[in-house]
Order: structure tokens, then sequence, then C-alpha cells
């Protein structure tokens, strides 16, 4: 099994954002409303992750660690319904078996933490003497220390660090609800405050894609038949991203050829006008879409692919109008 799970982990865990990505989107799927995220050196001495989400059950902490062992999918009804991150009970057994991993949690129902501690195969759990709030912290030590050539493919702790910047920004334009942080070498760098009402979201925008985005970005926000399509539209050169195109599905963001081709219809009948920046949120009854495509969860299928692209196209061929005016 510990072969197996270094296995998994090439596809899982290709560099410290990986990790952090796994853990965050736990933390996301346990409820969480703040997710702190510490890290020395680019994440590969040290990545931990501390949330408020519901916590994981004592007798159920070995449980996690193991491979294929998810709390998220009971029967092929809720795989068909997934709104949550994880479903495959993949991450966390393949991410300890190349690092040093200690869980610490708390549920609602306990009134002490517990820890576990994995380092490759081996998990011990302890009483957690250390009081630990309802909810979880994850650190991942000397990521790759047992997978030498893996550990020697990984970039300076800038661009790692870069790496993970870059995916916090993308999970914060769509989460504006929770409260994020990132700390690097003990240094507070990025603060996204939970934000509930319109302002505070152009706020957290400006944080994310700069000042002058959020200023003058065109708000879309049209629902139609349990589909709603929301976000903002705005001119390439005031997008301070380094990649100006966001479109995210229930939460995640995607990469699909159809709803490029919907956004590439709307835009390209303005003729010469560039392709705005965007970032927009598509939400639809999880039935009506599979994202079990692919591990990396980049891509999508939608049941009812025509009606889904004229939704999109229409919504920002009026947004666009708009936006001429
Ligand atoms: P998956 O997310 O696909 O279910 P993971 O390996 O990422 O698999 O996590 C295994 C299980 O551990 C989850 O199903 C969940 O029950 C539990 N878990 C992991 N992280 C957290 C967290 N931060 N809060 C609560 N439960 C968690
Ligand atoms: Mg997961």
């Amino acid at each position: 099994p510990q072969l197996a799970n270094q296995i998994a982990a090439g596809e899982v865990v290709e560099r410290p954002a990986s990790v952090i990505k796994e853990l965050v989107e736990n933390s996301l799927d346990a409820g969480a409303t703040r997710v702190d995220i510490d890290i020395d050196k680019g994440g590969s001495k040290l990545i931990r992750i501390r949330d408020n989400g519901g916590g994981i059950p004592k007798g159920e902490l070995a449980l996690a660690l193991a491979r294929h062992a998810t709390s998220k999918v009971q029967t092929l009804e809720d795989l068909e319904a997934i709104l949550s991150f994880g479903f495959r009970g993949e991450a966390l057994a393949s991410i300890s078996s190349v690092s040093r991993l200690t869980l610490t949690s708390r549920t609602a129902e306990q009134s002490e933490a517990w820890q576990a501690y994995a380092e490759g195969s081996e998990v011990a759990i302890k009483v957690m003497p250390a009081a630990h709030p309802v909810g979880t912290t994850i650190e991942v030590a000397d990521l790759f220390f047992n997978t030498p050539a893996r550990r020697r493919f990984l970039k300076s702790d800038k661009t790692e660090f870069t790496h993970i910047d870059e995916w916090l920004k993308r999970i914060a334009l769509v989460r504006s609800d929770v409260h994020f942080s990132l700390s690097h070498n003990g240094k507070p760098v990025r603060q996204y405050r939970g934000a509930v009402t319109d302002a505070q979201y152009l706020q957290r925008l400006a944080q994310v894609a700069g000042r002058a985005f959020a200023d003058s970005a065109i708000k879309v926000d049209c629902q139609h038949d349990g589909m709603r399509l929301s976000g903002y539209l705005q001119s390439p050169a005031l997008c301070e991203l380094v990649d100006c195109h966001y479109f995210y599905v229930n939460g995640r963001l995607i990469r699909d050829r159809l709803v490029n081709h919907a956004v590439r219809q709307a835009f390209g009948e303005l003729g010469t006008f560039e392709q705005p920046a965007f970032v927009l949120s598509l939400t639809l009854d999880p039935h009506q879409v599979d994202v079990n495509v692919h591990p990396a969860k980049h891509e999508v299928r939608f049941h009812q692919a025509r009606y889904v692209h004229d939704f999109i196209l229409q919504v920002l061929q009026s947004a666009l109008r708009q936006m001429q005016d």
C-alpha cells in the first residue's frame, strides 16, 4: 500500500501548491469559514493549514489517512451529485506517504483534541495535551523527504511560493465568504477577509485582481431555470492577474471547451475588441454536471451542454452590450 500511495502521490502531489490545494479544499468541504496557511521555505520545509471546520472525530483520524477513505461519498447517487471538492479519498494518504504529517482535530462533540502522526506507512494516534479549538490543523513537514528525485524537482522557494499565492488567489475569488490568510517564513503576506456584501466582494476583487480592475468592473448576474452566472468583466489592461480568465462551475475553477466556446463567441461578436478579463462563476444543479472526469478536476461535462452553452452566451452578450455603451 505504501508504494501505491507514493504512486498516487505522483498524481496528486506535484509540489507544495498541490498539497495546499488538497488540504484547503478539505477545509472548505468541512465547512470552514476561516483557513490560515503558514509555510516555511516555499512549503518544502513546512506547510501548516488551520481551519475552523467541523473537525474529524477521534475514531476517524486513522481512517482519514488511509487510501480510498472518504467520508464524502457513500453511494453512487452521491457520486452523481458532487458538490464537495474531494471524493476520491486519496489526498491525505498520498501526502502522508511522502512527508511527515501531523493531523490535529477536534469536533464540537469532543471536549479535547486528538492528534495523529503519520510518517510513510506508520500511523500513530495520541491524545493532544494542548487544547485545539473545534476544527483541524494539518502540518506537512519535509515534503518528499523520502522521494529524493521529486524533492530535487522542486523549484526555488520563491517560485514555489508564487504557485501557492496564485492558487490562493483563484480560490479567494470564488470563496469570498471564507477568510484566508497566508504567511511565509513567519511573515504575514496575504489576508483576505470574509466578504458577504457586494462592496466587500469588490474589496477582495481589488486585493486579488487590482484596484483598477475592481473600480470599474462590469457586474454580471443572471439567473435562469436553476442556473446562475455571476461575476465581473473588465478590460484586460486593468487586470493584475497572471491569467485574467477565471471561470468557475459550482465553485471549481475549470477549463472547458464548451465554456470557452461560448465565451469566445460572445466576445468575438465585438469584432476587434480584445477579449475582456473576467471572473465568472456558474452555479447549477450538481446533477447536471459531471466533475469526476480527471483527478486534477479542471474539466467538467454538462449533461445539457447546448443549453448551458447558450445560457452563458446570452448572459455575456447582454453584459458586453452594456460594457460597450
Ligand atoms: P477526500 O477529500 O477525497 O474525501 P482526503 O484524503 O482529502 O479525501 O481526506 C480524507 C478524509 O479526511 C475526508 O473525507 C474527511 O472526512 C477527512 N478530512 C480531511 N481533512 C479534513 C478537514 N480539514 N476537516 C475535516 N475533515 C477532514
Ligand atoms: Mg480531499
